[in-house]
Parts: C-alpha cells; sequence; structure tokens
C-alpha cells in the first residue's frame, strides 16, 4: 500500500512536470497527497485493513519531519550563499572599477571624500585627474597646496621665483625652517611629496610673466592665485580670461582677508571688472610693509582650495559672482555678490553672460 502512495506521488510529479507545472504547485499536490494520507492513518481505527497498508501515522510521521528538515535546511543554505554573493558583489562595485583607477591604499586615503554624497567616488575621480595651477607657494599658496595635495588633485602646478626666508615661517606652514634658502617650490613639491606620493607636482621656479602666462594656463583646468605682487595677479587674470580657465583669487592684508572665483567665461566678473585699476602706492601694503597674523592665510588659503575642490568635484555653490570677505580682528564673514561690467577692457569682449550677469 505505501508503495502506492510513492508511485501515486511521482505519477503526480511526473504528470505534473510534462504539463509545465510550477515546481511549487507540484509540491503542494505532493504536501495535499501526504496530508491526506496522515489523515487516513490517523482517523481510521486500529486493524482498517488501508491503516494495516499504509503501515500507521508513525513512520509517516517521521517521513515528513525528514523532507520537512530538508527542506528548510536548502533554503537557510541558499539563503546564505545569496547573502554572500550580495555583499562580494557590493565589495566589487566599491573596490572596481566604479572608483576607477584607484589603488587599495588610495581607497583608504581617501575614504573621508568618498563617504561625502557630494564628492563619492566620481568627484574623487574628477580630484585625481584634474591639473591645478597654484600660483605663489608663499601664505595663500602654502595651505591650499597642502590640501589640494592631500585630496589627491592628481597633477598640481606650483609657480614662485622666491627662496624660504626665516620671516616667512610664521605663516607659510609648507616650508620648515631647514628649507631657509632653498626655492620655494622646490621646498614644497618636496612637503606635497612626502605628504601624499599619488600626487604629480610640477614646479615653476621663475616669475609668472605676460608673455608666458597663457600658454602656462592652458595646461591647467584651474588656477588658484594667492600672489602679493598685482603686476602678477592681473597677468594671471589675462591669461584665465584669454584660456577660459577659472581662478579662484585670494588676499590678505593684516587681519582681513578675502575669496572669489573669477570666470568670465561662465557669467562670474574678472580681477579687473571689481577692481579696474593697479592700487595707488601705498593703498595696499604688502604683508612685510603691513604686517599679518599667521593664521589669516591659513584661513583664506583653506577657502581656496576647499572651492577648487568643490570647483573640480562638482559639489556646492561656488564663490561665482560673490566675494567673501573675512574681517579676522572682529571674526566676521560677508558675501557679497559681485557682477562683470561690460565696459571691462579684458574680460569685455568675452562671451558668457555679459555686464548683467551677477
Ligand atoms: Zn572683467
Amino acid at each position: 500500500m505505501s508503495v502506492l502512495v510513492f508511485a501515486m506521488a511521482a505519477g503526480l510529479w511526473f504528470l505534473g512536470k510534462r504539463m509545465g507545472t510550477p515546481p511549487q504547485a507540484r509540491f503542494l499536490m505532493l504536501a495535499l497527497l501526504y496530508v491526506a494520507v496522515l489523515f487516513v492513518t490517523v482517523a481510521l481505527p486500529e486493524g482498517n485493513p488501508i491503516r494495516e497498508g499504509l503501515g500507521g501515522p508513525g513512520q509517516w510521521i517521521i517521513l515528513g519531519v525528514g523532507v520537512a528538515l530538508v527542506v528548510a535546511y536548502r533554503r537557510v543554505w541558499s539563503r546564505v550563499r545569496d547573502r554572500a554573493r550580495a555583499v562580494e558583489a557590493e565589495r566589487a562595485q566599491v573596490e572596481s572599477p566604479q572608483e576607477g583607477p584607484f589603488s587599495e591604499g588610495e581607497l583608504n586615503r581617501y575614504a573621508r571624500h568618498i563617504a561625502l554624497r557630494e564628492i563619492g567616488g566620481p568627484g574623487q575621480r574628477r580630484l585625481k585627474e584634474a591639473k591645478v595651477l597654484v600660483v605663489g607657494a608663499g601664505g595663500l599658496g602654502s595651505p591650499a597646496l597642502l590640501y589640494l595635495g592631500a585630496a589627491g588633485v592628481g597633477t598640481i602646478g606650483v609657480i614662485d621665483d622666491d627662496v624660504v626666508s626665516a620671516s616667512n615661517l610664521q605663516r607659510q606652514v609648507i616650508h620648515p625652517t631647514d628649507r631657509k634658502g632653498e626655492p620655494k617650490v622646490h621646498s614644497a613639491a618636496e612637503t606635497l611629496g612626502a605628504l601624499n606620493p599619488h600626487v604629480e607636482v610640477r614646479t615653476y621656479n621663475r616669475r609668472l610673466e605676460p608673455d608666458m602666462a597663457a600658454a602656462l594656463v592652458e595646461d591647467y583646468d584651474l588656477v588658484l592665485d594667492g600672489c602679493d605682487d598685482w603686476a602678477t595677479r592681473e597677468a594671471v587674470n589675462r591669461a584665465c580670461v584669454a584660456t577660459g580657465v577659472p581662478l579662484v583669487s585670494g588676499a590678505i592684508t593684516q587681519w582681513e582677508g578675502q575669496v572669489t572665483l573669477y570666470d568670465p567665461a561662465r557669467g562670474a566678473p574678472c580681477l579687473t571688472c571689481l577692481f579696474p585699476k593697479a592700487p595707488a602706492p601705498g593703498m595696499a601694503p604688502t604683508c612685510a610693509e603691513a604686517g599679518v597674523v599667521g593664521a589669516l592665510p591659513g584661513v583664506i588659503g583653506s577657502v581656496m582650495a576647499l572651492e577648487a575642490i568643490k570647483e573640480v568635484a562638482g559639489a556646492g555653490r561656488g564663490l561665482r559672482g560673490r566675494l567673501m570677505l573675512w574681517d579676522g580682528l572682529d571674526a566676521e564673514v560677508r558675501t557679497v555678490g559681485v557682477a562683470r561690467r561690460a565696459d571691462c577692457p579684458v574680460c569685455g569682449a568675452v562671451a558668457g553672460g555679459g555686464g548683467a550677469a551677477a
């Protein structure tokens, strides 16, 4: 009789299979058959020939429990395996090729950037592919270079014709004491190399002159200007306007600093729109003449680096058309709107929004 039940079960299974019944439905039919057999063995009185033929409820219960255990084990096992596969796929997605050309060491180094929604893997990749030129390796250039290097900007150019002197050390934190007398660009490159070996540093140990500025700037995606010389600032501005390269510009004196992003090609003003004439002699004293508090270039240079990182990674709202004014003595920060001038002698003829842009 038991043999008959198993034959029925096999018949149901293979007939269902031939008819294209889904496995779940066939399992359900077998389960119904099992319940029916169990019901018959329990419900019929002892001595009944059908009950005797089926062998009593005991062995059927053991069979049922056994099958249930096997099914449960397979379910749990396949769930564990699916979970493991999902974790493996997730890890593969994080490590490659989504994050691009990063080594294990770089992924660890930039983990806090990659965790930021606004930067993430794609933003970090843009930083690695970016070329940023820093004009001046002094007070503003020092923190700007350090943070750009640490952030993983792939190619950093630095141009300066000065050497490290004792009076620089109070604020130009990229240069240690034992580099006095060395060219600033070489000292900066050495510090950056120790800070982040994944960054390529290009040094130009010379003054940025108007006749070579555009050819130099052309090689870069973004320029940061923190020099303290008006003629150089004007040359950098003209070169950036001519090549359409955005310019993060910072300036400091004594306790006050300012930062903006000049970019007439995209509607923002250029340096000459805001400051049409060179300051009168004595009106803009240099740090050497007027003094400067050491942490101030740290603040303004870091803001320049931050704006550069945002610009490259495409994060947040930059300082295009806005000028940030920092008063260190009063601990106050203000941001004012600035606009292009249609009659600007430098960018007036450049497309990108004209004088109406703010
Ligand atoms: Zn202009």
